[in-house]
């Protein structure tokens, strides 16, 4: 049997750790095995100190226990020369998200950005053996009679690895194999026109993200709770539709913006495709034809009510209490809106100032019996104005609970927001100064649907002005609708 030669350099790692959370806990073992294009294998291993003492289960499970690491060097030191054998090779493990997170994890508190391409052997072996529904370490030791000299010690499972990665070779066509393992680094589907290196990039993380073609306009602005997962959507074979297609041959740079959450996210989107308002985002809404309906007094004779007044969302001040009803794209949708709703409330048309009618006359809506008849004198117009109210009360939007800006906190970062406005998002104290200085944006209605459904999830908001905190909790009922 010929060697079995990679067709690329090569690394299998394997983690030992004091538990699961990348973020919090540490590594206690490393085990790295070196494959190059020549098929030179190369073997390290080291425990390391993770400077804070293993879980007894843990100690059970890897018979790694405190004794045996206090001596060890820390990932600091261990650092440089972990990273020396990483550097550049296509990163394979099993659970690949775990080792890899965990590495990143700890360079990231040394100051350092670890990036690679990264490839699972659990999604590899469920790809290439969907007959079989196990694809555990054990289930593929089993499966393929690998050699186990000490089950959870890091060199050894990842040993284990590249033995599974030998039987590969041999037991699937070496196309299939590639093919597979482009598609599962990202490589099978990534547009011909864009860098390969940005695919290592990508970060597993909340964020929004822009399509450019030739020029600065960007052709699509996006959010992601995983801006990798979901870029390499956009070109996946899977989601091959005809607009995705365009769009994948279109792109030729891509930017994105990382944020803290999935809040940070939805805002930063909506501000930016406000902002650009891309081709490919279907969601156009134009800020500027944004309109409402508020309830102004109304005389007839000795008789007070009351009657709706158009009002465009860019001249109203938000930060101020209105009664206001309904948030519609165009005067159109205003208008026909509120038409809907006088018929199936049988109110009259005429009298709301929807239809013009000679004094004294019915309305059209009163011949066909659509209008309860106060135009002729047979409902009052204070009945009738108190049921126009009453409709409007499903449609009434938010008055701005917080009498000035506040800052709501997401991760690490401060979002500012005042007037069901997204200002932006700071860390420090001067950049909360600073987007004040710049001022509210124009109203739209997607920021505010994304305030309405978040702030209660946060639970409470700082004021800017006093630094009072605010719970937040709207009454379910009056969410206005689309
Ligand atoms: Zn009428």
């Amino acid at each position: 049997m010929p060697p079995v030669l990679p067709a690329q350099p090569l690394v299998f790692v394997d983690l030992e750790t004091t538990g699961a959370t990348a973020t919090v806990d540490r590594i206690t073992e490393i085990g790295i095995v070196e494959v190059n294009e020549e098929g030179e294998v190369r073997e390290w291993s080291s425990l390391v100190n993770p400077q804070t003492p293993i879980p007894a289960f843990i100690q059970g499970l890897t018979g790694i226990n405190d004794e045996m690491v206090a001596q060890a060097p820390t990932f600091a030191e261990l650092a440089e020369e972990v990273l020396s054998r990483l550097h550049g090779r296509l990163f394979v493990a099993h659970n690949a998200r775990f080792d890899y997170g965990f590495l990143k994890n700890e360079f990231k508190r040394l100051g350092l950005d670890f990036k690679a391409p990264v490839l699972c052997t659990v999604k590899l072996s469920r790809q290439l053996y969907p007959q079989y529904s196990k694809h555990s370490l054990d289930a593929l030791i089993d499966r393929h009679g690998l050699h186990m000299p000490a089950r959870h010690r890091a060199l050894a499972d990842a040993s284990v690895l590249w033995q599974f990665w030998q039987v590969l070779q041999r037991q699937i066509e070496p196309a299939t194999l590639q093919q597979a393992v482009s598609q599962l680094t990202g490589r099978s589907s990534w547009p011909v026109h864009l860098d390969p290196a940005l695919l290592d990039e990508l970060p597993e993380r909340h964020g929004v993200y822009l399509f450019y073609g030739d020029n600065d306009l960007p052709l699509y602005i996006g959010k992601a709770n995983n801006l990798r997962q979901r870029i390499l959507s956009h070109f996946s074979a899977d989601h091959r539709i005809a607009k995705e297609m365009s769009l994948s041959q279109q792109v030729r740079r891509i930017e994105w913006i990382e944020t803290e959450g999935e809040m940070g996210a939805l805002l930063k989107e909506a501000q930016l495709i406000k902002q650009w308002q891309p081709i490919h985002n279907r969601r156009l809404r134009r800020s500027n034809e944004l309109c409402t309906w508020r309830l102004i007094p109304l005389q007839r004779g000795d008789e007070e009510g009351l009657q709706p007044e158009l009002a465009w969302a860019r001249d109203l001040d938000w930060g101020e209490q209105h009664e206001v009803y309904g948030l519609f794209g165009s005067q159109r949708d205003a208008l026909k809106t509120l038409r809907e709703i006088a018929e199936t409330s049988q109110l009259c048309l005429a009298t709301l100032g929807l239809d013009k009618v000679p004094k004294g006359r019915p309305c059209f809506g009163y011949q066909l019996r659509t209008c309860s008849g106060v135009c002729v004198g047979s409902e009052s117009l204070t009945a009738h104005s108190a049921r126009l109210q009453n409709v409007l009360s499903n449609w009434r939007v938010r008055t701005w609970p917080f009498g000035g800006p506040v800052m709501a906190r997401e991760g690490g970062s401060w979002h500012v927001l005042d007037a069901w406005c997204y200002l932006g998002s700071a860390r420090t104290e001067a950049e909360v100064q600073a987007l004040l200085r710049h001022g509210r944006p124009v109203f739209d209605k997607d920021t505010y649907k994304i305030l309405v459904s978040w702030l209660p999830k946060l639970g409470s908001v700082i004021s800017v002005n006093d630094g009072e905190v605010y719970s937040v909790s709207f009454p379910a009922s009056s969410d206005t609708p689309d």
